[in-house]
């Protein structure tokens, strides 16, 4: 009996043989000429002796490509495309197949969330597969709809999380749990949260860390989810709380991280809150000068030999990066000034 899903026992498509209990091929040259059509006694015979098996992407079976999705609480955006998707064991994730005429090429970490396209040359695993005692099960039994993969990401909650990695500083983030053992110049060192640590051996840099012990190594939203146990979108909400930065919206979804490190207005925020950073308070509650603020910008980039930039841009960055614009009286005069930051004698 073939278990396959039925929408992809087509003759066209190619399977391959995974170890048992695993994600690996067996075979050298999967994805050369060692792979098979669903009806082939040999990738029977494996799966009756327990082993995996997976579909090979790409035009190999007919342009298939897989969405993999990460965690339950980002599937819920996807789930109501009727395309046949398969629940993963593990981190509870999510494959959702599909077709498409155009050459799809494997990307992880798609636009920053914890989910990868998999597509030419690369498998997915399907069911029957087994791992850990847990099966790979069809949860939507639908026809494998032709999409390509820009269509799938409209779905896509409308953050840019590149660009809130750049805007909140990781070694605040972890402060705010535990008090770093030592400070250094661009890193601080703490006692590492993930395995039995007794001097630290976790660095936290600006945008991400790292465990000189264990190795565990990511970026500051695996780190609240790992040591807090919580999903993706819990994470960001949880930075949020914690940074008073609010995940900025991405424009029109077409900004990857790619566009935005060729992009000038990348290094301009960057540069922005770094300066918020070493003229501020932490505790953001007071406010001071758009006029003020932008000439201090100015003066110090045009000391670095760099061009001005003008109110609007500085307007729009610092909205994206969360302050609010309010008009306050100082000394009777309505000024246009930014809440959220103390500056020391600005006003
Ligand atoms: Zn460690």
């Amino acid at each position: 009996m073939i278990l396959i899903p039925p929408s992809l026992q087509i003759p066209e498509n190619r399977f391959i043989l995974v170890n048992p209990n695993s994600k690996k091929p067996l075979e050298k040259r999967w994805n050369k000429d060692k792979n098979y059509p669903f009806d082939s006694p040999r990738l029977r015979s494996h799966l009756e002796k327990g082993g995996n098996c997976g579909i090979l992407c790409g035009p190999s079976s007919q342009g298939i490509w897989v969405f993999d999705i990460d965690g339950p609480d980002l599937y819920e955006c996807f789930k109501d495309i009727p395309t046949l998707t398969t629940n993963t064991p593990g981190r509870n994730g999510y494959h959702l197949f599909f077709i498409s005429k155009m050459d799809v090429e494997y990307t992880n970490h798609i636009r920053g969330f914890p989910i990868d396209i998999i597509g030419r040359d690369h498998h997915a695993v399907i069911p029957p597969s087994i791992i850990d005692g847990k099966k790979y099960r069809v949860i939507c039994d639908g026809e494998i709809m032709n999409r390509t993969p820009e269509k799938i990401l409209k779905y896509l909650p409308s953050w840019d999380i590149p660009l809130f990695k750049l805007m909140v500083d990781a070694r605040e983030i972890v402060s705010y749990y535990y008090p770093p053992h030592k400070r250094y110049s661009n890193h601080i060192k703490i006692e590492c949260p993930f395995h039995f640590d007794r001097r630290p051996s976790m660095a936290i840099f600006e945008n991400n860390y790292h465990c000189f012990g264990c190795g565990a190594h990511g970026d500051i939203i695996t780190f609240v989810m790992n040591r807090l146990g919580i999903r993706f979108k819990e994470a960001i909400a949880e930075i949020e709380r914690i940074s008073c930065i609010e995940c900025p919206k991405a424009k029109g979804g077409r900004f990857t991280s790619s566009v935005r490190r060729n992009n000038a207005d990348y290094n301009l925020t960057r540069y922005v809150r770094n300066f918020l950073k070493r003229r501020c308070d932490k505790k953001r509650d007071g406010f001071t000068c758009k006029d003020k603020l932008l000439d201090e910008i100015n003066n110090e980039r045009r000391s670095q030999n760099r061009k001005n930039f003008s109110k609007n841009k500085l307007t729009r960055i610092m909205l994206e990066m969360g302050y609010k614009e309010i008009k306050p009286t100082i000394n009777g005069v309505r000024v246009r000034a930014w809440k959220g930051i103390i500056m020391r004698g600005a006003l």
